[in-house]
């Protein structure tokens, strides 16, 4: 498929008239798609288009901007099978993941559809006679979304459908590698009948596109997930003329397992954790914090649990799919060789999984007796690479947890009351969990994490979403 950039309503080759292939992660060799490699120049086209549909799309009354949307998800279930194929290929995710992904896009956008009709205010008594006081809400302008390749339907879905909702004009850029999934989001939003102009999409590097669309003056906001390197040069690229910013960005998650946890639970909440969707989620469990107690047992079933996973490509749908691409898997291939220098005990995996095809596979990784300090329990991973890590009491498990600078998701295994509270008073992330996975969210609440993991500005999704597209403006009226 040859995809083009989206401006204006319009599909348009890049001006630079080059492309980059797409490729299928778990067979290398074949192209998904050609993605423009679009430049600066494009960027600012998009902005251009975005700027000139503003007044229009703010203006059109919210259950009308809804119903484009309940079309927009309508569409995406009509063409469920054939975008979650699309997935598959470009991501290398299962089958039964991406299906899940396309399922949660279509929510989406269904969920924002009903908000679209909700959005207004509220009224307030006024300390003078005969004024009325109130606070309404308007859409805050010209966003940027800016996303990485990991969930390339979910997240542009996350961030564009409540901006849409609130009357906002978007320019979507994707990573280059998710960029034929985004596309097809696109596509059903153009043909669900979006104004021309209102949602602008623009492939190609961060660094040159990205980077137009964060720093141009007439963007108010701009949405970001990816890297916390790439994170940092956003905000600051923003910061000049105080765009409002939203980062999301990486995690060390870990799961704690104590002494009163069911264990059957505790090794499907890691196992599935730590490699569903390949370990390359935000979320992904990569530590398992375990009391000394059940250390040796949970060590043994997790193990069992690693080495019980089928690899394949997607289509197959395995347990477990490739890494990304080349530079994923050579990544998680030398972190593997860091965990083995710094003396963590390799239980199982640690290698390319040849059996599984020419693909960026990679077995699925346990180290045991990780020490907190070595650098596979500090650094964000991004592969199917568990650290189990020993802990002789809960107040210890808690530091161990805490002690990384992400914060983002985290969860705790535990059939003991006071510990499953205590765990989330004490627990430094913006997702806390009692017996539950670390992965996995629910689309109608807040999702952000806290330190490093993303800007304390705003969250996303659910009605946080809403305020992050939003300004106030508070209206007194004396009559
Ligand atoms: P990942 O490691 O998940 O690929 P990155 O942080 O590298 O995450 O990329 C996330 C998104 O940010 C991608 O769409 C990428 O093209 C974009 N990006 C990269 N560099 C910049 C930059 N300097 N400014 C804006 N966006 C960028």
């Amino acid at each position: 498929m040859a995809c083009q950039n989206y401006i204006g309503g319009e599909w348009h080759d890049s001006t630079s008239g080059e492309t980059i292939p797409s490729r299928n992660p778990a067979v290398p060799s074949e192209v998904v798609g050609e993605v423009p490699v679009s430049t600066v120049d494009d960027a600012t086209a998009a902005v251009d288009a975005a700027a000139a549909a503003r007044e229009a799309w703010a203006e059109t009354p919210g259950p009308e901007r809804g119903a484009i949307l309940r079309e927009t998800g309508r569409l995406l279930a009509e063409r469920r099978d054939a975008i979650a194929e699309t997935l598959v290929l470009e991501e290398g995710k299962t089958w039964s993941e991406s299906t899940g992904e396309v399922q949660r896009a279509i929510d989406i956008f269904h969920y924002y559809a009903a908000k679209a009709a909700d959005i207004g205010g509220t009224v307030k008594s006024s300390s003078s006679r005969a004024t009325t006081l109130s606070v309404r809400t308007e859409p805050i302008g010209i966003v940027s979304a800016i996303t990485p390749w990991n969930y390339p339907l979910g997240i542009p879905a996350w961030k564009v459908a409540p901006a849409l909702a609130t009357g906002n004009v978007v320019t979507l850029k994707p990573a280059e590698n998710a960029a034929v999934t985004a596309t097809a989001l696109v596509e059903c939003l153009d043909d669900a009948g979006l104004p021309d102009g209102v949602l602008n999409l623009v492939t190609g590097p961060g660094d040159t596109v990205g980077e137009a669309l964060t720093t141009d003056d007439r963007v108010d906001a701009v949405s970001f997930t990816g890297s916390e390197s790439v994170g940092d040069i956003v905000y600051r690229n923003a910061a000049p003329d105080q765009k409002r910013v939203q980062l999301e960005m990486g995690g060390k998650n870990p799961t704690v397992v104590t002494p009163d946890a069911d264990l059957d639970a505790a090794v499907d909440i890691v196992g599935s954790g730590a490699f569903g969707v390949t370990g390359q989620a935000c979320t992904a469990c990569s530590r398992a914090v375990v009391h000394e107690a059940v250390y040796d047992e949970f060590l043994e079933r997790i193990v069992e649990y690693a080495e019980s996973l089928s690899l394949g490509p997607g289509m197959d749908d395995p347990d477990m799919g490739p890494q990304n691409s080349d530079s994923e898997l050579s990544s998680t291939l030398e972190y593997i060789a860091v965990g083995r220098d710094e003396g963590a005990v390799l239980e199982t995996g640690g290698r390319r999984a040849e059996d599984a095809g020419d693909g960026y596979f990679v077995e699925p990784t346990v180290f045991a007796d990780v020490d907190p300090a070595m650098r596979i329990a500090q650094e964000e991973i991004f592969g199917p690479v568990l650290s189990v890590i020993p802990v002789s009491s809960y107040e210890e498990a808690v530091a161990v947890a805490n002690g990384v600078e992400q914060g983002l998701s985290a969860s705790i295994v535990t059939q003991n009351l006071r510990e499953a509270h205590r765990f989330v008073d004490d627990i430094d992330a913006g997702v806390a969990k009692v017996n539950e996975k670390t992965t996995g969210l629910e689309l109608h609440v807040p999702f952000g994490g806290m330190k490093a993991s993303s800007s304390e500005t705003y969250r996303e999704q659910g009605d946080a979403a809403l305020d992050f597209y939003t300004l106030s403006k508070t209206v007194y009226l004396n009559y």
